[in-house]
């Protein structure tokens, strides 16, 4: 198989790149970023990640990086239990952890896993042209390169996928969504513990990412005038106290701020000899915690296809068959279930509570085990 070159050096690409190097392919990275800074959030990662991590000989590394999160509970905003997801028997049965992280503390632990591939820092690409005789790549900055193969793991706003698919759709979830890592003690009541506090038209998670550090995230339903420089704290007065208490904690310019949006699924992955992973592909919102664990899932099965498969084409076409339905699955049950989450009318919101708390357990531990389970 002939060289792969990835544009995008985030968990996708990266994961990608080990892959590729684990398999004796020859790889090389174009990145965007000057340099991987401090990243300033941490990340979910759960237990289907884990296990493609294991499958890498990474996952040692990761665990030790990262802080174990044995439970995973959806409250009122005054801490009422809504609905449980205790992992203790899934751990038992796939022999890996969920785990919480830095961002900074699993890139690094990747690009430690990457040692020797080659990654162009300060490279913006604009555009991708497929030619007769390979890929040409343009960048932002006037230069150009070739390539035979090439794989875009851009991100949601992807360039490589829109020159190959300008027809495809972001699609705006209208919430804003803020997030921080909080510096203090954890409190024994939430240790271990991933928590979302469920308000009307407002949540907030929080999840510990060590001993000292709390990552948390807050979700607004998007109205107008909602930006940036929300007073989260006003917004959140009516939450139990350790949302007020996590908020200050938090050292205020290095809170971040995104839109929500996911990419409406796409029908084809692949044009020619390149092809989309990651959110370049397959982008959800953030509802069920699995974007970056679909793209790391994603990474694997690509990975090893462009290694088995003859030529490129069956490479992307088995990539594609394994992985469409799960990474489609995830994007319209994230979007569904964040439109819940996020319901804004009170009266609904009592009912949301009354039925989520009714929930039978065997249908919240098959949707767990969807998620879970890897089919490859
Ligand atoms: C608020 C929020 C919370 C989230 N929480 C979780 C969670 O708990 N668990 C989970 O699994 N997922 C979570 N996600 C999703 C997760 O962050 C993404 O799915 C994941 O980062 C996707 O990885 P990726 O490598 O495909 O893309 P990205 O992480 O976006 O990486 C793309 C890379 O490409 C580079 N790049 C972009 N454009 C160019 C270009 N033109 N040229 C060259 N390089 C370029 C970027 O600099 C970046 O390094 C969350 C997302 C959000 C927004």
């Amino acid at each position: 198989m002939k060289k792969i070159t990835i544009i995008g050096g985030g968990i996708g690409g990266l994961t990608l790149a080990i892959v590729l190097k684990q398999n004796g392919m020859e790889v090389e990275i174009y990145e965007q970023a000057e340099a991987f800074k401090k990243a300033g959030s941490g990340i979910n990662l759960a237990m289907n990640a884990m296990q493609v991590f294991k499958r890498l000989g990474i996952y040692d590394d990761v665990v030790s990086a990262a802080y174990h999160t044995t439970k995973m509970n959806a409250r009122t905003k005054s801490l009422d239990l809504l609905i449980r997801a205790d992992f203790k028997k899934y751990e038992d049965e796939f022999k890996v952890k969920q785990v919480a992280i830095d961002r900074t503390s699993l890139h690094k632990v990747l690009l430690q896993h990457a040692e020797g591939i080659t990654i162009h820092m300060n490279k913006t690409i604009r555009e991708i042209v497929e030619s007769g005789n390979g890929i040409e790549l343009y960048f932002e900055d006037g230069s150009k390169s070739e390539a035979s193969v090439v794989i875009g793991a851009d991100g949601i706003h992807s360039k490589v996928r829109a020159s190959l698919f300008p027809e495809s759709k972001l699609r705006d979830a209208k919430q804003a969504c803020w997030r921080g890592i909080a510096k203090m003690d954890i409190p024994k009541a939430f240790s271990g513990e991933l928590n979302e506090l469920w308000g009307v038209g407002k949540r907030f998670g929080f999840v510990p990412i060590s001993d000292q550090e709390i990552y948390w995230f807050a979700v607004l339903t998007k109205q107008k005038g909602r930006s940036r420089g929300e007073d989260l704290k006003t917004e959140f007065e009516h939450f139990a106290p350790i949302v007020q208490t996590v908020i200050s904690n938090t050292t205020p310019e290095e809170i971040l701020f995104n839109e929500i949006w996911d990419l409406k699924p796409i029908p084809q992955w692949y044009r020619g000899n390149v092809c989309l992973m990651g959110d370049a592909a397959h982008a959800t919102t953030p509802n069920l915690g699995q974007g970056a664990c679909q793209a790391i899932e994603s990474a694997l099965v690509l990975g090893n296809a462009l290694k088995e498969e003859q030529s490129v084409t069956a490479a992307f076409e088995k990539y594609q068959g394994i992985r469409k339905e799960k990474a489609n699955y995830v994007t319209n049950t994230s979007w569904r279930f964040g439109k819940i989450a996020q319901c804004d009318k009170s009266m609904m919101c009592n009912i949301r509570n009354m039925l989520i708390k009714a929930t039978p357990q065997s249908m919240s531990e098959k949707q767990s085990r969807r998620l879970i389970e890897l089919n490859f």
